[in-house]
């Protein structure tokens, strides 16, 4: 036996299975040609970051659009980070946008599909079984060097344009098999690092799907492969798990990009066939004229659950992610008004290379047209399940009477034109909330050519006609009639010919009614609230107003 091979057997006596055996274990899926095999993989620390989401969804959004598989598998090799319950918080986080996967990790220890296990945790095996067949081909070799030693190179390599341990820094490299037992006999703590075949001059392409054809130096460094607990570095796990799980691409956040050389290094020291890689860059936002990273720690959007919490419907933050991806997409919407979204021709190769804006007004434009579109129902139930939650005072209101509710929401909606008012489930609650005696806020300010005294002629006259058996055009002649009493017209076009002949037109008529009924200036159809409102409501509301505007006279 050569040294390498006795080596291999002394480092890993336990290591019974081969390379050869996973090969076959594992074998390359049947998927149609073009099928994209993607995933996810997380460590679980639990916080979902806009910018993880945004990754996801393009991984799944590519896997789902070519009829493959996505897949999630947790990268819990750093037990530091690893954070109780994590996964279950980052799964439902996922599946409130649609995201669910097809394949791996789907619960808290709980898994689905035949390439697993889907835990790195649980993959030690697997791991080592390959860190073992590289030591027998001489390409692995264990490291002595301790976290001094390390300090004390890096230290020293401040002249050098490439530090870590290479060349003459790999001081473990070429120790003797006698010596290496000896050392581990003693006690002594070892990484296996790789035996790096690069050189100096060497260079690495790959053809990324969003960056383009990249040329980097070729990775010289004897990287860590397994650590002293015989846990895989990160760049070791990758390789061996997205070969042996067939992932075709691999979708991960660019700063993966400064490994890429290390990774289709150990692809191919390994005898795999690369991936194709998709390196998304950060979701970015626009602060004083400059550009930064959407941040954990500064914008709360940065976190998934500020959607959740919020109410912003999962339909909406997809369609924005949508646009966040393709900057055709707003061009496709407007021609395809109401395909769903899985229709829209996904381009990996449009998604943009220095990173997406975010930007919360065009996110809430977006979910204002998504939820225009929505019928009361929709909105009301939707709505309802996020107010048990996170808005009791809306929940409450709501249950004083369901279809009531259920109506008001459909005030201008369900028509050609639906007004744009709500973009999140948070927003409802001021929005409706004169429609409720307990909620509404009397404001008296008028707009417009209206003041105190004509409020008071309209009002005093509008209190004895107003009629709530009376049908919409029946209501609107009502109003007009009333408008030649107070010496004001109902026709807008003839008051501009001659506004000194008026104190107004229909539209401040209306606007003072509309202010007494709801305390505001805009609202949407008057009509179809004063219905609402009930008899009662509109005759207590109206005294009300009459009330104030004369201890205003
Ligand atoms: N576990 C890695 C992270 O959370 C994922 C990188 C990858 O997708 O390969 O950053």
């Amino acid at each position: 036996m050569d040294d390498n091979k006795k080596l291999a057997e002394f480092l890993f006596p336990h290591i019974d299975k081969t390379p050869d055996y996973y090969e076959k274990l594992f074998p390359q899926r049947n998927l149609k040609e073009g099928a994209k095999v993607c995933r996810f993989s997380p460590s679980p620390t639990g916080f979902l970051h806009f910018g993880n989401l945004f990754t996801c969804f393009v991984s799944y959004s590519m896997a789902k659009s070519s009829g493959g598989v996505f897949y999630v598998r947790v990268e819990d090799t750093d037990q530091k980070r690893s954070v109780e319950g994590a996964i279950e918080v980052m799964l439902k986080g996922l599946s409130v946008y649609g995201i669910v996967p097809d394949e791996g990790v789907i619960g808290d220890r709980e898994e689905t599909g035949v390439y697993g296990p889907y835990y790195q945790s649980d993959r030690k095996d697997i791991y080592q079984s390959f860190a073992k067949a590289l030591v027998e081909q001489g390409l692995a070799y264990p490291c002595f060097m301790t976290a001094e030693e390390l300090d004390e190179i890096r230290a020293s390599q401040e002249n050098e344009s490439i530090k870590g341990v290479w060349g003459k820094y790999a001081r473990s490299r070429d120790l003797s098999y006698e010596e290496i037992c000896q050392r581990i006999e003693n006690g002594e703590a070892w990484t296996l690092r790789l035996k790096s075949p690069g050189t100096l001059e060497g260079k690495c392409y790959f053809d990324d799907m969003i960056k383009g054809k990249i040329e980097m130096p070729e990775n010289v460094q004897d990287i860590v492969i397994l650590k002293s607990d015989g846990i895989p570095t990160y760049h070791f796990a990758h390789v061996i798990d997205d070969h042996l799980m067939r992932t075709t691409h691999v979708v991960r956040g660019d700063e993966w990009i400064s490994s890429a050389p290390i990774h289709l290094q150990l692809f191919k020291l390994l005898g795999f066939k690369a991936p194709k890689y998709v390196h998304v860059a950060p979701i970015m936002k626009e602060e004083n004229g400059g550009k930064r990273k959407l941040s954990k720690r500064k914008d709360p959007e940065a976190a998934v659950t500020y959607y959740i919490e919020q109410g912003y419907p999962s339909e909406s933050v997809n369609e924005y992610m949508m646009t966040l991806a393709n900057s055709n997409f707003e061009d496709w919407r407007r021609v395809n008004k109401d395909e769903p979204l899985s229709k829209f021709p996904f381009n990996v190769k449009k998604i943009s290379v220095s990173g997406a804006l975010f930007d919360i007004a065009k996110l809430s434009d977006v979910s204002k047209n998504v939820v225009s579109k929505m019928n009361a129902k929709t909105v009301f139930d939707l709505s309802y399940e996020w107010a048990k939650e996170y808005n009791k005072e809306l929940a409450a209101l709501y249950e004083k009477d369901i279809d009531r509710a259920t109506a008001i929401l459909n005030i201008d909606r369900e028509n050609k034109k639906p007004r744009k008012d709500i973009a999140k489930w948070s927003d409802i609650y001021d929005y409706i909330s004169y429609m409720f005696d307990e909620t509404f806020e009397p404001d008296y300010e008028l707009s417009g050519n209206a003041d105190s005294a004509l409020a008071l002629d309209v009002l005093k006259k509008y209190k004895d006609v107003v009629n709530l058996d009376d049908d919409k055009d029946a209501w609107f002649s009502r109003i007009k009639d009333l408008c030649s009493e107070v010496g004001c017209t109902p026709n807008v076009k003839e008051f501009k010919a001659n506004p000194d002949a008026f104190r107004g037109h229909v539209g401040d008529v209306s606007t003072i009614i509309r202010v007494a009924l709801t305390g505001r200036v805009n609202t949407p159809d008057l009509f179809a609230i004063t219905a609402l409102l009930g008899r009662e409501t509109v005759k207590n509301r109206i005294e009300l107003a009459i009330k104030h505007y004369e201890e205003e006279e």
